[in-house]
């Protein structure tokens, strides 16, 4: 028997009859993309029926809003059904409008009932992030919620307990998928394929994933089915 390189994955349940719903939550245009892209091409790429809702709390009636639509288009493409909202709740100001975006997020517990929610992680030091991953535990008790990580000037990476594996393929999509939608970015120092590709082989080292890549979250509650 050859040695294992990493601990048997856990396996969303291969059983289910209907569509998996994923619920996608970002504070700003490309957090989403950032965080769990490659995760979210990936799922698409094993599963045929999933229903994508990806809410984007910032950036509706600026520039960034068609880039965010584009974006969602790109990592979305081979979604069963997909819902995108951009909202125009003002960045860098989320702490202070905070009953506003409760609103909206009571609005989508209220027609979505997703499956897995994939959202900001609890210790992100953006205060738009913190809100958003604040909010989402706040609305949602009964969803198995996954929180992605942002690379950031303010450094605030920590150690990650649950790890999505990428093929080298998926990882080039991602990184690609980021420049050819976020034009605006491209400018800054941080916004390169060497830093979303530099932290996916970090967490595959960690994760010990076959092509060496993967994306790192936080699962602050899982219930194993046995
Ligand atoms: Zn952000």
């Amino acid at each position: 028997m050859s040695p294992r390189r990493a601990p048997a994955p856990l396996a969303l349940d291969p059983r289910r009859a209907g569509p998996l719903r994923v619920l996608c939550l970002g504070a700003h245009p490309d957090d989403i993309e950032i965080g769990c892209g490659g995760t979210i091409l990936a799922l698409l790429a094993a599963r045929r029926n999933v229903e994508c809702h990806w809410i984007v709390f910032s950036g509706a009636g600026g520039p960034r809003a068609q880039e965010a639509e584009t974006s969602a288009g790109l990592f979305l493409a081979r979604a069963r059904r997909r819902q995108v909202v951009v909202h125009g709740f003002r960045d860098g100001f989320f702490p202070y409008v905070g009953a506003a975006i409760k609103e909206a997020f009571e609005n989508v517990a209220r027609t979505v009932s997703p499956d897995l929610i994939l959202t900001h992680t609890r210790a992100d030091r953006h205060q738009d992030h913190r809100v958003v991953s604040d909010l989402t535990w706040n609305t949602f008790r009964s969803q198995l919620i996954l929180e992605y990580e942002v690379p950031k000037y303010d450094g605030d990476l920590g150690v990650p307990n649950l790890f999505v594996p990428l093929s080298s393929a998926i990882a080039r999509r991602k990184t690609s998928h980021l420049h050819k939608a976020f034009r605006s970015q491209r400018s800054k120092r941080w916004f390169t394929a060497d830093t979303f590709h530099g932290l996916l082989r970090l967490r595959g080292v960690e994760s010990g994933a076959p092509e060496g890549l993967a994306e790192a979250f936080y699962a602050r509650k899982t219930i194993l089915s046995l």
